[in-house]
């Protein structure tokens, strides 16, 4: 076996990848390495299917519906390939599926709706008697790369906006979490109609594969999900295509005593400890005004530490294994960093016997600190007290990330201020900056990327304008 190439696995078992659980290490699967040559070969075939057999806009929406249906028929199956080989605990992996599910109808009710507008070409005398509109034609073949946080939902943000804008998908996964995009290709092509050649899976590490994508000549735009190093060099290797950059963040969160602080804190013990941490807009630098700080440190600590750690497979399991032992590793350091420091571990800090790193607060954590500064990735939070909200919405735009941020306020001026103040690709208020609807425009500023993601967003990127003048 090798690559899951236009609807098929090509026999090809030369090299490949063990995935593992990141969990208790136990085998999950083995999956064919692709080559250079492979991501050639799916490229000349999809931009050949796109050349020879364009998809009509009704054929496009009818594919994505059924890809809505069958994904919700096959929900439970599909959090559980997340949850094995993510360590997403099963019920945020039935979380993702079903956004998932959503993703899918957003995107068909795009393809529906996708068109172009007419042009007023005798609005200059030159255009008198001319008819003028546009078109939105596909961009060409994608190139699509993802990390392994959100294995399934975050390939659909790539796959589906690609189907409702008519182009193909060349997609790689990350090598850790490659079966669910092999599941989700499968699914699209034996289940919802769409053609052989559309949607080709190549797996293989960043550096082969994906620079493999990244370098061909025949992929039009990349749309890539990861970290700010990758993906900053890979918009600086492809100069001449269209790259868009979904990246990290360490989002803020500012409380204020007018704010519902005990609101807070219960949505923070989901948003700052979901997957361990491990998404984009993970809650992770509070700001807290100093009269209420004791209060809801306490209150927090106390949700954090009724906060069940095991397998993810596990019903009562809400916080799991890193995706790697090395990643661990790292973020105990950078506690251990923080507590050299002279930050306090109010909770947490330290390493199970299943070594899965156990849910972390830490208070008088400084904006020095790793833990502060760069995007944990992990499951920890820093408190921060603070004397007035300018001081507390210039700490939180003190970084060099910026995809979501949010405030807790009952003052309307507050929240006004904070909405224009906070400098981010979204701001929320009286929520987490953890909280995504699928069809928002959702993406950031300086590092964190370069565009906005969600179906209506996406189409128009992965569609090129074609003006059409017709004289009489
Ligand atoms: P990553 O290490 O950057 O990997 C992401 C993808 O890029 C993987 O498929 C990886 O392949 C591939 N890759 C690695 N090096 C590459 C290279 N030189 N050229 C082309 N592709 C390459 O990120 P991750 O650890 O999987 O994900 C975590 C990061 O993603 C975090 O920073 C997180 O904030 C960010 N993220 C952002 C969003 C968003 O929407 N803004 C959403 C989720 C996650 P391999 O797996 O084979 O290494």
């Amino acid at each position: 076996m090798s690559t899951f190439h236009g609807g098929s696995i090509v026999a090809r078992m030369a090299d490949t990848i063990t995935v593992r659980s990141p969990y208790d290490d136990s085998i999950i699967g083995v999956v064919p390495v692709s080559t250079p040559e492979d991501v050639d070969r799916a490229v000349v075939a999809a931009a050949a299917a796109l050349r020879d057999h364009p998809l009509p806009l009704w054929k496009r929406a009818e594919i994505l519906d059924m890809a809505a249906r069958r994904l919700g028929e096959r929900l439970e199956e599909f959090a559980t390939i997340i949850a094995k080989e993510a360590a997403k605990p099963i019920k945020t992996a039935r979380a993702e599926a079903q956004r998932a599910v959503g993703t899918f109808q957003f995107a068909a009710a795009e393809a529906r709706k996708l068109s172009g507008e007419m042009v007023p070409l005798d609005a200059l005398s030159a255009g008198e008697g001319k008819l003028g509109f546009t078109l939105r034609v596909p961009i060409g073949v994608v190139g699509a790369i993802a990390p392994f946080n959100f294995p399934l939902n975050l390939v659909v943000h790539k796959v589906a906006p690609a189907i409702a804008a008519g182009c193909p998908v060349v997609l790689k996964p990350a090598s850790q979490t490659p079966f669910s995009s092999i599941t989700l290709a499968q699914m699209l092509i034996d289940e919802c109609g769409l053609p052989e050649d559309y949607l080709h899976v190549v797996i293989g590490s960043g550096g082969t594969i994906g620079n493999a994508i990244v370098d061909h000549p025949g992929v039009a735009l990349i749309t890539f999900t990861g970290s700010p190093p990758v993906g900053w060099g890979i918009r600086a290797r492809a100069p001449r295509k269209k790259v868009g950059l979904e990246l990290g963040n360490n989002a803020p969160v500012i409380i204020e005593p007018s704010g519902d602080w005990k609101a807070a804190a219960a949505k923070i013990k989901v948003g700052g400890f979901s997957h361990a941490g491990q998404s984009c807009i993970s809650t992770q630098r509070i700001y807290v005004h100093h009269t209420i700080a004791g209060a809801f440190t306490a209150e927090l600590v106390a949700a954090v530490e009724q906060l069940v750690v095991g397998p993810p497979l596990d019903e009562a399991t809400d916080v799991s294994a890193l995706i790697a032992k090395s990643e661990t590793e790292r973020v105990s350091e950078w506690i251990a960093e923080a507590r050299a420091g002279g930050a306090t571990i109010a909770t947490g800090g330290t390493v199970d016997d299943h070594g899965v790193l156990v849910p972390t607060v830490i208070t008088g954590a400084t904006a020095d600190m790793k833990v502060c500064r760069l995007e944990v990735f992990g499951p920890v939070v820093t408190i921060t007290a603070y004397d007035d909200v300018d001081e507390a919405m210039a700490m939180a735009n003190d970084s060099e990330y910026g995809l979501q941020a949010a405030i807790f306020t009952s003052d309307i001026a507050t929240a006004l201020r904070a909405v224009h103040v906070l400098d981010y690709g979204g701001v929320l208020v009286n929520e987490v900056p953890t909280w995504r609807a699928d069809q928002q425009p959702y993406g950031g500023v300086r590092d964190s990327g370069n565009t906005r993601e969600g179906p209506a967003y996406s189409v128009r990127e992965m569609t090129e304008i074609r003006m059409v003048v017709i004289s009489g």
